[in-house]
């Protein structure tokens, strides 16, 4: 049992240099909740809570990691209190189990092959009850709860706003006591963590796991078995019916490692259920015996690779084995799971199923999955195919993230058949039924079928994974309303002709406990002396309780006091991980996302470019001052991405260190973005950079975090900015560039950038300026990727067509900010105005609409 030895992962791992206590002070055989009373009788008296949590503290830190306080880290000390926290979690855990299980519970599963959850420590001592206490109790051992706090490594398992919504969903399902499971793989290496190196993006692993992750309990006792590659087989049973059979397949185990999840102000606590590879048998005997010992070891460690490391492409396939594998080896693991959790229950049978089993795929990273249970019922369970197809499609649900061509998923029919041979007949079988159904709606219409089918057939044959998730599924949601639109519109009005009511929106949103009670604990305090309870934590609609306070001028000095505080914080941040010195009064104007062409990091980038040239034609000029502040990671492939950061890196640097501009801006692009460094950066925003070409960012969340913590979005009317404009209205947001059905007419005019380059003097003069070696002495040609991108490779993104009425509203931004009064009202009727945007309300609608799904209380 390899895995189980694992399941104390937690490993001591005091650096040599440090003098140790000997071991022999620690007595192994205690194991009360009590502390070793050489470690507590200089210990100062505390409240009774406090003094038990410290005992269990200092008893995780001898039992568990063997360490002496005088000699602790605070890695050493995050651990004990983590492990502390996770024993009343535990509790918790094993009486919601119980429960659902004893009530044979209708639950959720979701199922997304990215999870980004960062940092566990204060979420979990949030949803315990414990944070105060746990302060307290490190104070009066002399240890610092940030310090503490900052140990921890974020769990990145994910690239960002698709990765970061299923963490937040499962958040929400735990605090509304929804019976929910989360599924996906337990990557060895999550996001890469990135570096500059003169400007350069540099990746390095993710090695989160070095010093063990306190919070997970691995469940050997749960492992599955999962088959790959092989043939298939026509055998017929005896009575003469073809029974394909799946053979000479190699197989893999899956380990699951389980991440408790617990909900705020609830007894619930559900899991996040991650899948670790593992070759299927410890030693091939057959090779070991004829010397192959080695080799057979070898193979094992191929078996491991599959959970190895998370692919770092947000919004791109490029059509890998191992991807694809991944993918089929967590929907296989999770299902099978899914089907001994339903029948260990006596009582439940196939005819139940759909009535106790609800799977949600975020995204078509998980599709496979319509495939892998068709394929277990018809083949494992001998069922009929109508009977089958009724189960699989009352199951599952799917959402769209994406109407980027590049980031929708198609796969070889090739690889397919390496890989998977017995799933492509099953999908070639569910395609020539669906293509029936589109037949007989518009029957001798080629083009249609050629359109819909699941096969496309232009040249290399591919597996369409978005429309097979459509017809396997339900319900089929977008993740803004105006993304739901395009997407009922534009990317698949067949299927909404034929599935009438299937397609229907959710509006994403963010969990308020993190992105405001932990985030942002000053404005929290604020808001809940304000509104006289702390309700608003779980019910954001609350937060219209400040809107009577916006105009309030000691509430407004309040508020910005707050932002001021924060600000300060993130000045020392910039310092350390820039080098730079920024003022907490100049206005922080913040993009942090992902580095992507159609987010526009780079119309960002020109309008500096143009107040930088501005200054220099004209030393007096009178400009608000601004710290411009990015982070993003690009992906390693994506050239242009990289050439966006290096640029925004050497140009920023040129301008924080020209005395000319004379401190009147700033640029800080902090390096390796995640969540715990967006939580540090988004209660110190002022403006919100949201500026995607319209109609290509779905939903965005970042947005709706800045908005929440009283930044004022500057952005385009795309996504959920169409909805944070509604409710926070016209007045108190920046919204500049063209629509979606102006882009399309652009579009479809022809457009030039050219045109555009040589009807504004001031564009073509930076655009000139970026495109020559100024900022690159004797480095010629360094920024010609983004320089070729805006004009040459036709600015596919349409940067310079928006890029004027951006310089004007960013000119709007800097008047407005000038009236600090009406500046504080603005950023106040944001907060107050966005609970909309909890994913609460988001999670509610999908239980409600998609999931059929009745919360169930923990006593
Ligand atoms: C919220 C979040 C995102 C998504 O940001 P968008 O601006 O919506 O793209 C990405 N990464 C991290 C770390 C986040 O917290």
């Amino acid at each position: 049992m390899r895995a189980a030895a694992k399941s104390s992962r937690v490993q001591s791992t005091m650096p040599t240099t440090t003098p140790q206590p000997a071991a022999t002070d620690v007595s192994p055989s205690e194991s009360g909740h009590t502390a070793p009373p050489f470690l507590t009788k200089n210990l100062a008296p505390l409240a009774p809570p406090v003094q038990h949590l410290r005992a269990l503290i200092l008893r995780h830190l001898t039992s568990t990691l063997a360490r002496h306080p005088g000699a602790a880290t605070p890695r050493d000390w995050w651990i004990a209190t983590a492990l502390a926290a996770r024993d009343r979690i535990h509790e918790r855990m094993i009486e919601t189990q119980a429960v659902h299980n004893i009530e044979n519970v209708r639950r959720v599963y979701y199922f997304s092959l990215e999870y980004l959850m960062g940092r566990l420590f204060e979420s979990n001592l949030l949803a315990t009850g414990l944070t105060e206490d746990a302060r307290s109790a490190l104070k009066s051992l002399g240890v610092d709860f940030d310090a503490v706090r900052e140990a921890e490594i974020d769990m990145g398992l994910g690239n960002g706003g698709l990765g970061r919504l299923a963490a937040c969903f499962l958040d929400s399902l735990s605090t509304l006591d929804y019976p929910a499971l989360g599924y996906g793989i337990y990557y060895e290496f999550g996001l890469f963590k990135q570096e500059f190196v003169n400007g350069h993006q540099i990746e390095h692993p993710d090695s989160w796991l070095l010093f063990g992750d306190p919070w997970e309990v691995v469940r050997a006792d749960y492992t599955q078995e999962v088959h790959l590659y092989g043939r298939v087989e026509n055998v017929f049973d005896d009575r003469g019916n073809s029974r394909p059979r799946w053979v000479d397949t190699q197989t893999i185990v899956g380990v699951p490692h389980d991440i408790p999840i617990a909900g705020y102000g609830t007894k619930t606590v559900n899991l996040l259920r991650l899948w670790a590879s593992k070759a299927s048998k410890d030693f091939d005997l057959a090779a070991f015996n004829s010397g192959g010992y080695v080799e057979a070891v070898r193979e094992k460690a191929v078996g491991e690779t599959i959970s190895k490391v998370l692919y770092p492409n947000d919004k791109t396939e490029n059509g890998k084995e191992l991807r694809l594998v991944q993918q089929y080896f967590f929907v296989a693991c999770s299902l099978r799971d899914i089907l001994r959790r339903h029948f260990r229950n006596p009582v439940n049978t196939w005819a139940n199923f759909p009535e106790k089993v609800a799977v949600q795929l975020n995204d078509t990273h998980p599709a496979i999955a319509v495939v892998e249970s068709m394929r277990i019922l018809l083949d494992e369970h001998q069922m009929e195919w109508e009977a089958a197809w009724e189960i699989v499609q009352r199951t599952f649900g799917y959402t769209n993230h994406t109407l980027l061509p590049e980031a929708l998923e198609k796969w070889s029919v090739s690889l397919f058949e390496r890989v998977l041979p017995r799933h492509l007949q099953i999908i070639y079988e569910m395609n020539s039924r669906f293509l029936q159904k589109v037949q007989a709606k518009w029957p001798g219409n080629v083009e249609k079928m050629r359109t819909c089918s699941l096969v496309e057939e232009n040249g290399n044959k591919m597996i369409r994974m978005a429309h097979l998730s459509v017809v396997g599924s339900h319900a089929v949601n977008g993740v803004a309303a105006l993304h739901t639109e395009l997407l009922k519109k534009q990317l698949f009005p067949e299927f909404n002709e034929l599935f009438p009511g299937r397609f229907q929106n959710k509006t994403n949103g963010i969990t308020p406990r993190r992105w405001l009670a932990q985030c942002n604990p000053q404005l929290s305090a604020l808001i809940t002396r304000t509104l006289g309870s702390e309700a608003w934590v779980r019910d954001l609609d609350l937060l219209r309780g400040l809107e009577s306070h916006a105009g309030d001028a000691a509430f407004q000095e309040e508020f910005m006091a707050i932002k001021r505080a924060n600000k300060v914080q993130l000045t020392a941040v910039i310092r350390s991980d820039c080098g730079l010195e920024v003022s907490p009064d100049a206005l922080f104007d913040v993009q942090i996302k992902r580095l992507h062409e159609y987010k526009r990091q780079h119309l960002n980038l020109l309008h500096i470019l143009a107040l930088y040239r501005r200054i220099l034609q004209n030393p007096s000029l009178d400009l608000v001052p601004r710290v411009f502040v990015f982070a993003a990671k690009a992906a390693p492939g994506y050239d242009l991405a990289k050439n966006i950061i290096r640029a925004i890196n050497v140009i920023g640097g040129k301008i924080n260190s020209d005395p000319r501009v004379n401190d009147r801006l700033k640029v800080a692009f902090l390096p390796n973005y995640r969540v715990s460094l967006a939580e540090k950066i988004i209660p110190a925003a002022d403006l919100s950079e949201q500026i995607s070409t319209a109609g290509k960012e779905a939903s965005g969340t970042g947005n709706m975090k800045l908005a929440l913590n009283g930044a004022l979005t500057i952005g385009t009317l795309d996504g959920a900015n169409v909805e944070i404009h509604e409710e926070v209205g016209d007045e108190n947001i920046f919204i500049f560039g063209m629509t979606v059905v102006q882009v399309e007419e652009l579009r479809a005019a022809g457009y030039r950038p050219w045109d555009v380059y040589q009807r504004d003097e001031e564009l073509r003069a930076i655009v000139d300026w970026l495109g020559s070696d100024y900022f690159t002495p004797g480095e010629h040609g360094a920024f010609s990727i983004l320089h070729h991108s805006l004009l040459g490779g036709g600015d596919p993104f349409m940067v310079l067509a928006d890029f004027r009425s951006y310089c004007d509203c960013q000119a709007k931004v800097d008047r407005a900010y000038r009236d600090r009064a009406n500046w504080a009202k603005m950023a106040i009727l944001n907060t107050a105005r966005v609970g909309k945007f909890s994913s609460d309300r988001t999670i509610r609608e999908y239980a409600e609409q998609i999931w059929n799904l009745k919360p169930v209380r923990v006593p």
